[in-house]
């Protein structure tokens, strides 16, 4: 017995299983061509929910700068804090998330 990964979902399975036992998606019915299709659906899929992620860091990013230069919190107070938090995390999930975009990007090909 071996473990191979799901087509549809990738999760680790048994290559002896009848069905997915995450997913629940009937193995037995899946050919080469269903295979490679279900992979590039998974594939946009992935992309996409990446491309929403890199979105929302953007937002973070720009909202917690222009916020700092926009209200001219002062340092010390809250909103100054979340500003700078704001921005912070909005820059280091926008490097995470194209990172993340690249290496998809490079298992596709
Ligand atoms: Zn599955």
């Amino acid at each position: 017995m071996a473990v191979i990964n799901c087509p549809s979902c990738k999760k680790k399975i048994s290559d002896k299983t009848k069905s997915c036992e995450h997913c629940k998606i009937d193995l037995t019915t899946l050919d080469a061509e269903k295979i490679s299709s279900l992979k590039r659906v998974s594939a946009v899929a992935t992309s996409q929910k990446l491309m929403n992620h890199s979105f929302i860091a953007m937002l973070l990013f720009c909202g917690g700068f222009l916020f700092l230069y926009s209200q001219d919190a002062k340092p010390g107070t809250w909103e100054y804090i979340a500003a700078i938090a704001s921005t912070i995390l909005g820059f280091i999930l926008y490097i995470i998330t194209r990172v993340r975009l690249l290496l998809t990007k490079r298992n596709q090909s």
